[in-house]
């Protein structure tokens, strides 16, 4: 049986196993990434199906530091506007609240993804694609990797396995009954730079400006979407325009919708015996504050700098200080997220004037947006 050897074996070759890729190659550590799907020389146009990332200031920061930037398709936001369907108080965070020149980016998942793989074959990073990893059997000083790859079994053996294969089995499941519809709409005028956020009782709905168009990310109970992701493009834009409103001028034209069941899903610990878990294989979130993926890079930039200098990267006290040092992180912003579905998906009366209350206490206290605004952005520790 063929048997591979690299310091970090990375399950999972999506956004976070490729960024971790990359930080770690340019800390001279080795790495080999297992990916299931093929890498395809020259994907081609519309082989996936549109998905949008709003990615935060400090995502890019971490982007620009691996190189990989300058080759993402991204749409700035300036602003955001968050509202309320059915109650007055609105908040308008700008750039400026947070000291930056946007306050996030708009791109696609996939055009994100191949910006990445192109950039780690550039870095020369080894890849094993088309191949699925299957049981990890940790040792005192190393570890095992069993793959399959075109039905034939391949052995991996390293000092730390790496899991960034998203969501995965194992996880803490809290579902929140609703589903996430994505699509792409024109309007007129084109979308600029101001993104758009609106709480209704069936679940928030995201405008992101994507290229002259809207990104809708709109949430909805399970069984409304149902009918909402299978209506015609004219019912489905008229449901879209009671929600929104007149804010984001006529609604034109729809492209295909999909539905995504979202849930919060948590691993109790990211790490085990030389083993490290990041991205949505650490924890899964709702899309409503466009967090998960943001987390996820700050995941794998901490992971490399805790290998920087480290001798061994999978002794236990190593894996313990980054489980440590993330846990604030991630408790605030899964903390967050849940906390915006619970307040904001309620219809109570008194939860919605203090919504009211909220939104415009924030809409009226400069100081208080910049906290929120790049708490947002960068999380609890500053990336920069
Ligand atoms: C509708 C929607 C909207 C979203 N919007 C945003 C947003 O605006 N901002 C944001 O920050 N986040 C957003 N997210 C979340 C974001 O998409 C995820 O957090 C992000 O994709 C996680 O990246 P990842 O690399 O950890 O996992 P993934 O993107 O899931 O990549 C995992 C990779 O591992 C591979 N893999 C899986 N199993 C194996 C295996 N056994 N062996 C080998 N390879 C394997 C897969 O093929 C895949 O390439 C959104 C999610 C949804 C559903």
């Amino acid at each position: 049986m063929p048997v591979k050897q690299a310091e970090i074996l990375i399950i999972g070759g999506g956004p976070v196993g490729c960024v971790l890729a990359l930080a770690l190659t340019q800390a001279q550590r080795s790495v080999v990434l297992i990916e299931r799907r093929a890498l395809a020389a020259e994907p081609a146009p519309g082989a996936y199906a549109f998905r949008p990332i709003a990615l935060s200031y400090a995502s890019r920061l971490i982007l620009e530091r691996v190189g990989a930037w300058a080759s993402v398709p991204a749409t700035a936001i300036e602003q955001v506007h968050v509202s309320q369907l059915g109650a007055p108080g609105r908040t308008l965070l700008r750039a400026a609240d947070a000291g930056l020149p946007a306050l996030g980016y708009v791109t696609d998942y996939a055009a994100l993804n191949d910006a990445l793989t192109a950039r780690t074959r550039a870095a020369g990073i080894d890849w094993l694609d088309r191949a699925q990893a299957e049981a990890v059997e940790p040792g005192s000083d190393a570890i095992g990797l069993r793959c399959s790859r075109d039905g034939e079994a391949l052995d991996l053996v390293g000092r730390c396995v790496v899991h960034a294969e998203g969501t995965s089995e194992g996880m803490r499941l809290r579902s929140y009954g609703q589903t996430g519809i994505v699509a792409r709409i024109e309007t007129d005028p084109p979308a600029r730079h101001c993104a758009f956020e609106r709480f209704t009782p069936d679940g928030p709905l995201a405008l992101l400006p994507q290229a002259g168009g809207y990104a809708v990310v709109w949430s909805l109970r399970d069984t409304r979407a149902e009918t909402v992701v299978a209506a015609p493009d004219a019912a489905f834009l008229e449901a879209l325009r009671r929600t929104i409103g007149g804010r984001i001028g006529a609604l034109r034209a729809v492209g295909p919708r999909a539905a995504h069941p979202l849930a919060l899903r948590e691993r109790a610990s990211r790490v085990a015996p030389r083993q490290a878990y990041v991205g949505n294989a650490a924890q899964t979130l709702h899309p409503v504050a466009g967090q998960g993926l943001n987390l996820g890079l700050r995941d794998a930039w901490d992971l490399a700098e805790h290998w920087r200098r480290a001798p061994d990267p999978g002794a236990a006290d190593t894996l313990g200080a980054f489980a440590a040092a993330r846990r604030l992180d991630a408790r605030v912003t899964v903390g967050m997220t849940d906390a915006l579905l619970r307040s904001f998906g309620s219809a109570h009366v008194l939860m919605r004037a203090g919504r009211c209350m909220a939104m415009t206490a924030l809409d009226l206290l400069p100081p208080a947006r910049r906290f929120f605004a790049r708490r947002m952005i960068f999380g609890p520790s500053a990336i920069p």
